[in-house]
This record gives structure tokens, sequence and C-alpha cells, in this order.
């Protein structure tokens, strides 16, 4: 027969709380039923809720040690504690003594919240002094620690229910299983994309499906049924915690539903760490970060990249050069390692979260643009749509009185036309979804975490890069912050002369290859 403890306080700053007497029935009740033998009770009557002040509290923590009890009860676990890093502190102690704590009010299972709650003051006790951990839980998210999901649009495959559950959307997660399973059977990229996109397959935000997207998904553990939980999102002073993000997931299996087995998800990592491998080596010759990207503004054709090693030295210089034989136009070559690390840090700088806010209000302000307008033009499709069907109202009437005329059967008809069509149109027009931050913040860290010259940086990388207008002086950047949503352009135009500047020491390297090189001929 187990040995029960039980715990009983009484705030008097609660004008709800039981009786310590009430408490103690209850347990003792609740004892008799399931069979366990109460060997002491601690009570504390404490006006204030911090344990410190709880003498009896304290002596049974103490006492958990002397092996006197297996069991802890509670009335209420919050008579336990109310503080959350108590709770999690004093549950950790009985733990090691192999007490456990039991309420009779809540079933104490194993609750995603408790196994996760755990995971964390383990990770953090190494890193923060106890009152740093306290306020770190307090301001952690409370929705994430209940496997709900936090930031705005859910992943494609997903739902949310009304609690903010993650739930499956089978037509969605259609497309992430024929993702993996075309991705684990060797398909590429592409290959993969043309495919949803010809079967009508659409993301999340009803868009034709890009590399990028893919990549997310690939990469994506929720699939498998586990939540993920971002530790580092947990903010201290307003910045994230450098130590937290070392070890900053947090994992509960079967936290949300699953879409695809585990050995598919393993089978598809292997693939793309070995992609990882294989592509670095195939670009470690030259790798250009904004291929396709360059135009000359001269004659309107392509630059692309160029290699070449001149001088006596046999100095290496990359660059992007117009296409057009160099007799037929005079624009100059650009450097390739100056304007793919200029770009690279432009774009890192525009991901910044304060940044990313205003680039995420700024979209915001174009959909509510679109959407404003939006409203008249759905109105006016709207409003001759309703004209057609009474003018065939009117039409069906007379019929049904016994008018038939060839004129009468014909205007029928042609309206029937125009009808479907309006259909069509009223059913394509669609208002757009203005994005949340939490929706974007994640690139600030893919921008960071990404390896540097991979086909997965370049296409990071391009999808902020409109093009780029080169002519013989400067050149403009057009960068488009839009997110897919909208396109948000906006250029930069730099002199050539600045973006050499800004890597000096090579200009003056170069200067002194010039020179050798006027010396050689
Ligand atoms: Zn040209």
């Amino acid at each position: 027969m187990p040995k029960v403890a039980q715990y009983a306080r009484f705030s008097s700053d609660n004008q709800r709380s039981e009786s310590i007497d009430a408490q103690i029935r209850a347990m003792n009740q609740f004892c008799k039923q399931n069979h366990w033998q109460v060997v002491s009770t601690y009570t504390d009557e404490a006006r204030s809720a911090t344990t410190d002040n709880r003498p009896q509290f304290q002596q049974m923590i103490a006492d958990s040690g002397k092996g006197l009890f297996d069991i802890v009860l509670v009335h209420k676990l919050d008579r336990f504690s109310r503080d959350r890093y108590d709770s999690a502190i004093y549950k950790k102690k009985l733990k090691k003594n192999h007490v456990k704590l039991c309420s009779v009010l809540e079933r104490m299972d194993d609750s995603p919240e408790s196994i996760m709650m755990e995971a964390v003051l383990e990770g953090m006790s190494e890193y923060y002094s106890k009152n740093l951990a306290r306020e770190v839980m307090k301001g952690m998210n409370e929705t994430a620690l209940q496997c709900k999901h936090t930031g705005g649009c859910p992943p494609l495959g997903y739902d949310l229910d009304e609690n903010r559950h993650l739930v499956i959307n089978e037509q969605e997660a259609q497309a992430v299983r024929i993702i993996f399973q075309m991705f684990a059977d060797g398909h590429g990229y592409t290959t993969i994309i043309d495919y949803l996109n010809a079967h009508g397959y659409k993301t999340k935000r009803g868009k034709m499906f890009g590399k990028n997207s893919l990549y997310e998904i690939l990469s994506n553990e929720k699939y498998t049924g586990v939540f993920v939980f971002n530790k580092a999102a947990a903010k201290t002073d307003g910045k994230r915690n450098n130590h937290a993000q070392k070890d900053s997931y947090i994992r509960i299996e079967g936290g949300c539903p699953a879409i695809i087995g585990k050995k598919l998800f393993a089978q598809v990592q292997r693939i793309k760490a070995k992609n990882k491998r294989n592509t670095g080596r195939y670009h470690s010759k030259e790798f250009y970060l904004l291929t396709g990207k360059l135009v000359c503004d001269v004659c309107g054709k392509r630059m692309i990249g160029n290699l070449r090693f001149s001088g006596r030295s046999k100095t290496r210089l990359a660059t992007y050069r117009c296409n057009t034989h160099r007799a037929m136009c005079n624009n100059k070559e650009l450097n390739k390692d100056y304007l793919d690390a200029y770009i690279a840090v432009l774009i890192g700088e525009r991901l910044k979260p304060k940044n990313l806010r205003k680039a995420v209000s700024k979209v915001n302000q174009q959909v509510q643009k679109f959407n404003s307008s939006y409203d008249k033009y759905h109105t006016d499709v709207l409003q001759q749509y309703n004209e057609v069907q009474d003018s065939l109202a009117n039409i069906t009437r007379a019929i049904e009185k016994g008018i038939f005329t060839d004129d009468l059967l014909q205007r029928a008809e042609q309206l029937e036309n125009e009808k479907a069509k309006l259909e069509t149109r009223l059913h394509e027009l669609k208002l757009l979804e203005p994005i949340v931050y939490e929706d974007v913040a994640y690139l600030y860290t893919q921008w960071r975490e990404l390896k540097r010259n991979t086909e997965e940086f370049r296409t990071f990388i391009q999808q902020f890069v409109k093009a780029i207008h080169v002519r013989p002086y400067d050149f403009d950047i057009v960068l488009d912050m839009g997110f897919g949503v909208v396109e948000l352009t906006e250029p930069i135009t730099m002199r050539r002369g600045e973006l050499y500047e800004m890597f000096d020491s090579k200009v003056k390297e170069q200067k002194r290859c010039l020179k050798n090189q006027k010396a050689d001929t």
C-alpha cells in the first residue's frame, strides 16, 4: 500500500480557496478510494504564495528524502505551488527522491506541458540563475507549451482548430506526402515543383510552389507528429539568448498529428545532407550567387558569370559580364566576389528583426490597398452577376407562362453563359491575406544558418532579388521584400566605385595586380 503525505495550504488572499479542513477531507476520501495509507499531513496558512515562506512545505520537501512516503497528495496543484518555476523545481526534487506528486482534482498524466517544462528546466539551469530562469519561464509562450501553434499561418498540410491546435488538412497533406515521397524517390526540386503545379496543388498561401517552399517543407519535423518549439524564442530582455540557441528546440513526440512516417522523414534528411555535400563540391569550382539576376542596361542582354586567371601571377578574377560580344556592347563587367558578398550582407540586414517588422507592415499596407480596391471590383462583378440572375428569372417566369419565342430562348442561353463566366470570376477573385511577423521571422535565422555557396543559399537570396541592372558607371539593385504575397520592389542605385571601395584592401591588391599586368605587357 503506497504511503501518502498530504499537503494543504490556505491562502487568505484568495476568497475562493477551500479551507484546510475541506482540502484534507477531500484528500482523505481520495486516499480511501485508492487504498492509500496517509502517513503524515503538512499544512501551511500562507498569506504569500511564495514557497520560501511556507515552513511546512519546506519540511515536507526535506522529509521526502527520508523514505517516509511515496506520494505527496494535494487537493489542487496550485496548492503545491502557484509559481511555475517553483513547481517544476520542487517536483524535480520529489522525483529525485522517488516521490510522486498527485492531485485530487487534476489528473497527473505526463502531459506535453509537464514534459516540456522539465525539458526547459533541465536545459536552462545550466545557463540561468534561478531568478532569470523564473523570468524566462514567465515570458515563455503559454500557447507553445500546450502544443498550440504560435505563428500566423500553420504549415502546409495543417489547419488550426478553435484551440489553435494543428489538425490535418487532407487535401494539403496529400501535397506534403507527394513532396516527401518524390524527393525520397530521387526526384529533384524542379521535377517535384512541376508535378505539384501541374496537378493544381497550391502553397498555404494559394501560390504556386517554388524551391524555397519545398525546402521548408522537407525540413519540417512537425510532419512526423513531433511538435517542435523553439526555446530561443523565449526572450529574457527582448533579445534572444545565445546560450539557449545552441540547444534551442524542444521536441514533443505526438504533439501534433503526423502526416508522414519517421522512416521517410529520416530518408529525406539523409538525401538532403548528401545533396548539400555534393552541391558544395560541385560549386567549389565557382559559385555565382546572382546567376540569372543581372541585366546589362546598355544592350538589354543577360550578364553571366565569367572566370579567368589573369596576369603573370594568374590572379583569379570572377565577374558578371554582358553576354553580348564586346565589340557590340561597351558595358563593363562587374566584380562577382564584391557583388555577391554585398548582396548577401544587404539581404541579411533587411531580414534583421527590426527591419523585417518594417517590411511586414509595408507588405500589409499593400495588401490592404489591394483589398480595399478589391472590394469595389468585387461589388461590381457581384452586381453584374445579380443583374444576370434577375434577367434569367424574368425569362423563366415568361416561359412558365407559356411564352416561347426563339429570341427569348436565345437570350436565356446568352445569359446562362454570362452567368457561368461571372461565377468563375467571382470564384477566382480572392482577398490577399496579411502576414504577421511570426510568419517570416524564420528568414533571419535561415539567412544566418544556411551554408554559403550552396544551391539552398542561392535560392534563398534570389527570392529577395528581383533584378540587378548594370550600367557602365553604376547599377540598380532591385530588391523585392514582398515575401511572395505582393510585389514590393525597392531599387537601390549604387556607383561601381562605392562597391569597390567597400572591399578596399582587395581593390589595392587588384591595383597591384593591374600594375603587374601592365609591366607584363
Ligand atoms: Zn550589354
